[in-house]
């Protein structure tokens, strides 16, 4: 009799995640929101709700210590769980932190890596309550949970976009993408010749959007104060694409986008032309990005407008399974998502 043995590789990351959630049920009342969105939902007291996030973030995985300073580590392994209470409409209020450590790394190290936790800590106003500390055989890991805080009727989920919103997103993207192909090219530009320094100027704005990301906590207060509550919301950590689908899914609703609208930084459009790479794959693909995606009514367009750091790029339609995006041509064209997923690398 043979054994049956599934490969994590055939369901993907979200499959399995799926799986897993398929063998739970949520027992208790104060549980709103279990697994599958940014973060979990759980009623404090009246109307205040907490917000739960956990990011891990493993060497070789996720980062590459020969190019990446680990201070800006830190510092990155704070911004990306505060995204995720961000694309809640949530604000963060404290942190904790678990590391697993080789004998590779000095007491310097880790010194470092909390210099850019509480660098973190002090912009995002958050604080740091707890943790655990071990050891592993090979490489850093770390992992942090992130506590947020809103009140249940400003909560936004990524279900929730109607047929006819606008759908916006924040800053520009591909740049965190493009920042990681300029640090792998130096990275073997180095190892080939160690007496090469890196030249890295030219690059800087995609490299700091790889290396020290933000989370739009911004955006969250401007909506605030605009008297924005959006409709469905995400953070972009897969992929402008890999979200739309999440927002699409959740919502159970079509998407449509213009090529022209999506927002491309001119140094990460020149960049992706010398790397022979497509700058709109880039920014529909590229992921890291940690900006807002987020779908309004229409009626609120008129008091975002102005803002100059959101983005229209398209609208929500009723056929469900069309996620399509209008290229400058003019063309219809099906939108792929191609996030990252550790499991079919
Ligand atoms: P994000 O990209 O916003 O961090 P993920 O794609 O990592 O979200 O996770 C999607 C959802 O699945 C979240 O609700 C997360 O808490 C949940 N999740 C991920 N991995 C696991 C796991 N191993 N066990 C339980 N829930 C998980
Ligand atoms: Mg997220």
């Amino acid at each position: 009799m043979s054994e049956k043995r599934i490969e994590i590789s055939q369901l993907g990351e979200f499959g399995l995640i799926d799986r897993i959630n398929r063998q739970f049920t949520l027992k208790n009342e104060s549980s709103l929101k279990g697994i599958g969105d940014d973060a979990a939902v759980i009623q404090a007291s009246g109307d205040e709700c907490m917000l739960v996030s956990t990011d891990m973030l493993v060497e070789g995985i996720h980062f590459d210590l020969s190019y990446v300073p680990i201070q800006h580590l830190g510092y990155k392994a704070v911004a990306v769980n505060v995204s995720d209470i961000a694309a809640m409409n949530g604000k963060a209020e404290q942190i904790t932190v678990s590391i697993a450590l080789s004998n590779r790394f000095s007491v310097e190290a880790v010194d470092a890596l909390y210099q850019g936790i509480k660098t973190a800590c002090e912009n995002y106003n958050v604080d740091l309550v707890g943790g655990d500390t071990t050891s592993s055989a090979a490489g850093l890991v770390i992992s942090i949970t992130v506590l947020g805080r809103a009140p249940k009727s400003k909560i936004v989920y990524r279900k929730g976009a109607q047929v006819n919103d606008i759908i916006c997103v924040t800053g520009d993207l591909g740049a965190a993408f493009m920042g990681l192909q300029v640090l792998e090219r130096e990275k073997q530009v180095f190892m080939a010749d160690p007496g090469m320094q890196p030249s890295l100027e030219k690059y800087e704005y995609m490299v700091g959007r790889q290396l020290k990301p933000e989370a739009r906590t911004d955006i969250v207060f401007d909506l605030e104060e605009a008297g924005v509550k959006p409709t469905s919301m995400i953070d972009v950590s897969d992929g402008l694409v890999s979200e739309l689908f999440h927002l699409s899914r959740h919502s159970e609703v079509g998407i449509r986008i213009y090529e022209d609208k999506v927002p491309i930084d001119h140094m990460t459009f020149e960049t992706a032309v010398e790397f022979k790479l497509d700058p709109i794959t880039c920014a529909l693909n590229g992921g890291e990005d940690y900006e807002l995606l987020f779908t309004i009514r229409q009626e609120d367009q008129e008091k975002i407008k102005k803002h100059p750091d959101i983005h229209m790029i398209g609208y929500v339609h009723d056929r469900k399974n069309e996620r399509v995006m209008i290229t400058k041509q003019g063309n219809t064209v099906p939108l792929r998502a191609q996030g990252w997923d550790h499991f079919t690398e």
